[in-house]
C-alpha cells in the first residue's frame, strides 16, 4: 500500500501515519521527497482500511497495490481454468455456444427448441423458468415446471440447461432438477447473500454483469462466491447501461479483453441482451469471437414473433444454423474450434 502526503505535511503528521501503519500490523518505509513524501506499507494490507488512513491529517491519496480480489485473479492462477458442465467444456479452446428461449413456455415449444438447439450444433441449452420482469404485471415465468419441461426437453438432446436462479429459497429445487448451469442475472450481480449461497454448491455460475457495473465490481462479485467455495464461475457480459437509445444495451467489448488479462475464468458474451434486436444479434456474436470470447449466450425461439418474452431478440432455428457456420468459420482463423 503507498501512502501519498500533501506537499504541507508536518513532521508530526508524517510520525503519525507511520505509527497507525504500524498499529495496522504493517511496516512504514518513508522516502521523502524535494516536493512530496510517500511512505510504502509493507505487510498483508487485505484487512487494512484504506479510508481511515485518508482520514488522518497530512493525507493525500492511498494506492492499493494488492487487487481486492484474489482466487478469481490471474495473480493467483495463470492457467485458463476449463470448467466442465457435465460433460461439456466451457473456457480453454473450444467456444461453446449456449442457446434457447428466453423463457420457458411450454412442453412443444421447449421441445422444439431443443431440438433446434442440438441440430444447430450447439451443446448447451438456456432458458428462463422464472423471469426477472420490469413490470410486475407481465409474465413472470412458469416457475418449477418450467424446469421440469425444460429438464425433459434438454435431456432428450443431451444439452445439460442453463437457467436463472432469483431467489435463494429456489436453489434446493434447482439441485433436485439437476440444473447443470445457476445463471445469476444482472439485476442480482451485487445480491451478495445469493452469491454467498450458490458458492456454497459446486454447480457451475454464470455471473452475468451488471448493467451498470463496473469490472472490478464484477470482478469482486465472483470473489464473493468463489470465496464461500464454488469456483465453477463464467462471466457473461450483456450490454451496460448508456446514453445510446438505438439499441437495448451497450455490447463492452472491450470487456473481453480486460477479464481475459484480469481472470483465468472463462468470459462469454450474450449478445441478445446487448443488442435487443435479432437483427443486431449475428454482428455482435462475430464481434465477441473475435475479440476471445469463450462462448455466446444466444435467444431463440421457434417462432420469434410468438416468444412470451423479448420476441424482438430471438434467433430463429435457421437464423441460428447461419450463425453457427459464420462463427465456425471465424473460429478457424483464430485458432479455436466450435
Ligand atoms: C436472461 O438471460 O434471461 C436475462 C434476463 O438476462 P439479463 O439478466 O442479462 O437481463
Ligand atoms: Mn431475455
Amino acid at each position: 500500500m503507498i501512502i501519498i502526503l500533501r506537499s504541507q505535511a508536518a513532521d508530526e503528521e508524517i510520525h503519525a501515519v507511520e505509527q497507525r501503519i504500524r498499529d495496522m500490523g504493517l511496516e512504514p518505509h518513508v522516502s521523502k521527497g524535494i516536493q512530496r513524501t510517500v511512505i510504502g506499507a509493507i505487510g498483508d494490507e487485505s484487512k487494512v482500511d484504506k479510508e481511515a488512513l485518508e482520514a488522518l491529517n497530512g493525507v493525500e491519496k492511498v494506492v492499493r497495490v494488492m487487487k481486492p480480489y484474489k482466487i478469481v485473479s490471474r495473480d493467483s492462477h495463470n492457467a485458463e481454468t476449463v470448467i466442465d458442465v457435465s460433460g461439456v467444456p466451457i473456457g480453454g479452446n473450444t467456444i461453446q455456444i449456449i442457446a434457447g428461449p428466453c423463457s420457458v413456455e411450454t412442453p412443444e415449444q421447449m421441445e422444439q427448441s431443443a431440438k433446434a438447439v442440438a441440430e444447430a450444433g450447439c451443446r448447451l441449452m438456456r432458458g428462463g423458468a422464472f423471469k426477472p420482469r420490469t413490470s410486475p404485471y407481465t409474465f413472470q415465468g412458469v416457475g418449477v415446471e418450467g424446469l421440469e419441461m425444460f429438464q425433459k426437453a434438454a435431456k432428450a438432446h443431451h444439452l445439460p440447461i442453463v437457467t436463472e436462479l432469483m431467489d435463494v429459497r429456489m436453489l434446493d429445487t434447482f439441485l433436485e432438477h439437476n440444473v447443470d448451469v445457476i445463471q445469476i442475472g444482472t439485476r442480482n450481480m451485487q445480491n451478495f447473500d445469493l452469491l454467498k449461497e450458490v458458492g456454497k454448491v459446486h454447480t457451475p455460475v454464470i455471473l452475468k454483469r451488471g448493467m451498470s457495473a463496473t469490472i472490478s465490481e464484477w470482478l469482486m462479485a465472483a470473489e464473493y462466491i468463489a470465496a464461500s467455495g464454488n469456483h465453477n464461475i463464467i462471466f457473461c457480459e450483456r450490454g451496460v447501461r448508456s446514453f445510446e437509445t438505438a439499441y437495448r444495451n451497450m455490447l463492452d467489448v472491450t470487456a473481453i479483453s480486460v477479464l481475459k488479462r484480469e481472470t483465468h475464468l472463462p468470459v462469454i458474451i450474450d449478445p441478445s441482451h446487448a443488442g435487443g434486436k435479432a437483427w443486431m444479434v449475428p454482428s455482435l456474436s462475430r464481434a465477441a469471437i473475435a475479440a476471445g470470447a469463450d462462448g455466446l449466450l444466444i435467444e431463440i425461439h421457434p417462432r420469434p414473433t410468438e416468444a412470451w418474452c423479448d420476441a424482438d431478440q430471438a434467433l430463429s432455428p435457421n437464423q441460428l444454423n447461419e450463425l453457427m457456420v459464420e462463427l465456425k468459420g471465424i473460429a478457424q482463423v483464430i485458432g479455436r474450434d466450435l
